[in-house]
């Protein structure tokens, strides 16, 4: 800096497309789609903005048609993984010392390239490499990918704004160094965006980083290293290796320069992760950063005074688009006695309309589930809850992975509220639902606040103000977002924040200045004009 006080493009959520019959943008996703989907794309390790082919390849094939390959990717050795750490470090004496604006531009112009030549092709690449729909794909890829990068960008400069107060004589500044050492981003398969984001929010601010993405999401993760690379992100800033994530993992955090984790995934390997760090804590020259978004069991509250058919519409959204793989998508239902049959009959209706199958044909509403171990796992709980006289299944329950991993959204209503589908993460187009007396909303909420060890996501519906004041002071702690009168998925980058708290994460808020900070640490700095040569105070006076 010191040639002037900038002020970045206003942040604006970037607008979703519609898609509509006859509409370029269709006409633009689908060509592309069947582009990408006919050809074979080969997808190297990036260390040191070199593309690194080990030889050693994996088949990618999309889940709704799971015998089509789309192209190979190269799975790192250790010494892949030790070269994109000394290759990071090597980068961070550039990047670190790089006027902040300079990073901003780059990346506001990532954000830039994907609203316009990459639209169509990161879309068709998480059509096909994570099954979603052109709309599923364009709120993630395109808009939630854009507004990440813009208001980051915004952020940034409110953090750097942020000064404490200074004297005539004294002026008092902080930096907001990058961290020192280099940076993991660890990422999942369910979102293009968070999978671009974690590595992106930590360059922004400084920092270098080794990134392993989900092997789930590498199709989609080459469209974001290919918009990366021409929005001028330098050499060895962003370093992604693919393979055996323990032993990434083990080879990242055997180094004494490590400082930082930017994790999203499940619960179980982010405290895995964190038990490592620990292990290692007196290796390191400094203390690591830990952040982790992690695992969900979302609910929805239906009050005796909510509208039926916006209980039903909140159900059928929240739990079954992009097949139940949100991390914010309601998997339990809470409905209260006298609204239940009417939610049921909209449920009933609304499932029954569903088409399912490839994405490529715009008329279908759910797609296939991510990988056969997702699939085998969503089957056993479905074959469970059949055999189960707690629990009845009263939509969906059929399944098939013939072709693709293809799981029929399923609605389980069960007398047990901690029966194990109220309880445990499935992560797919399953919803189970417990019904209770309208004069138990009270103990009902108790319920929902204590059934659960996550806390996500959560939604009230409710006319009845008092009620809406209830559910919000019991459920304080059940949910990191929650939702008045609408469903629990959809949260929008600048607006509603994202993260919760319990096992569901450290709640760092993905999208806001509060994850930025996560990844600076501040070098107070006071610079006295008029230093004193004599060590002698007034009070010493005779
Ligand atoms: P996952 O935990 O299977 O994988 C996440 C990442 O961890 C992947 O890159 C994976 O390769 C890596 N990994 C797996 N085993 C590892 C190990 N032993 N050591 C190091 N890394 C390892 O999760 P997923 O299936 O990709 O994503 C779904 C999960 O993510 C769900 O639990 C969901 O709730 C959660 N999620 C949470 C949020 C949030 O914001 N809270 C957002 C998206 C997804």
């Amino acid at each position: 800096m010191g040639k002037g006080f900038f002020n970045v493009p206003i942040a604006v959520n970037e607008p979703v497309k519609s898609y509509a019959p006859g509409s370029p943008e269709r006409d633009a996703v689908l060509k592309t789609y069947k582009a990408m989907f006919n050809s074979k794309i080969d997808v190297p390790l990036y260390i040191n903005g070199k593309h690194i082919s080990t030889g050693n390849t994996r088949t990618m094939s999309p889940p709704h048609d799971h015998q089509h390959i789309v192209g190979t990717y190269h799975l790192a050795e250790q010494t892949h993984v030790e070269d994109a750490i000394s290759t990071a470090l090597e980068a961070r004496k550039s990047w670190a010392l790089m006027p902040w604006e300079q990073r901003a531009g780059i990346f506001l112009k990532a954000a830039e390239l994907i609203a316009g030549p990459y639209r169509a092709k990161i879309n068709a690449a998480t059509m096909i490499a994570q099954s979603k729909t052109i709309h599923q794909a364009e709120i993630d890829a395109a808009c939630e990918f854009i507004d990440f990068l813009r208001f980051n960008v915004q952020f940034m400069t409110d953090i750097y704004m942020e000064q404490p107060e200074s004297t005539s004589d004294a002026w008092n500044r902080i930096e907001y160094r990058p961290l020192e050492g280099f940076t993991y981003a660890v990422t999942p398969f369910n979102f293009t965006a968070i999978a671009g984001n974690l590595p992106a929010c930590m360059a922004l601010m400084g920092n270098v980083v080794v990134w392993k993405p989900s092997d789930s999401q590498i199709y989609s993760a080459k469209v974001i290293m290919d918009v990366f690379e021409e929005a001028g992100v330098p050499s060895g800033v962003i370093n992604v290796v693919f393979g055996d994530p323990v032993m990434i993992t083990n080879t990242v955090m055997a180094s004494p320069d490590f400082s930082g984790l930017h994790f999203t995934g499940s619960t179980f390997i982010f405290k895995e992760l964190w038990k490592q760090i620990g292990n290692n804590i007196h290796n390191y020259k400094t203390y690591p950063r830990i952040v982790g978004e992690t695992g969900g069991k979302d609910f929805i509250v239906a009050h005796k005074s909510a509208d039926a058919k916006q209980v039903a519409t909140a159900i059928v959204r929240g739990a079954f688009e992009f097949q139940g793989q949100k991390c914010s998508a309601a998997s339990r239902a809470y409905i209260a006695k006298s609204l239940w049959n009417d939610v049921k009959k909209h449920v009933l209706e609304d499932v029954k309309s569903f088409k399912m199958g490839s994405p490529e044909d715009m008329s279908n509403f759910i797609t296939a589930v991510i990988h056969e171990g997702s699939f085998d796992k969503l089957a056993k709980y479905i074959d469970g809850a059949k055999a189960d006289v707690d629990a009845e299944i009263i939509a969906g329950g059929n399944y098939d992975k013939s072709k693709g991993y293809f799981i029929e959204p399923t609605v389980i209503v069960t007398k047990d509220p901690k029966y194990t589908t109220m309880c445990t993460e499935l992560f797919g187009p399953v919803i189970t639902i417990y019904i209770y007396e309208d004069d138990e909303y009270a103990e009902t909420l108790k319920l929902v606040d204590e059934t659960s060890e996550y806390a996500l996501t959560g939604a009230i519906l409710a006319k009845d103000r008092y009620a809406i004041t209830q559910a919000t002071d019991v459920l304080q702690n059940a949910a990191g977002n929650f939702y008045i009168n609408d469903k629990p998925t959809g949260a929008v980058v600048g607006q509603q924040p994202f993260g919760g708290a319990r096992a569901s994460g450290t709640n760092d808020k993905a999208g806001s200045a509060q994850n930025l900070l996560r990844w600076v640490s501040p070098r107070m700095i006071k610079e006295t004009f008029v230093t004193p040569t004599d060590y002698r105070y007034p009070f010493l006076g005779e």
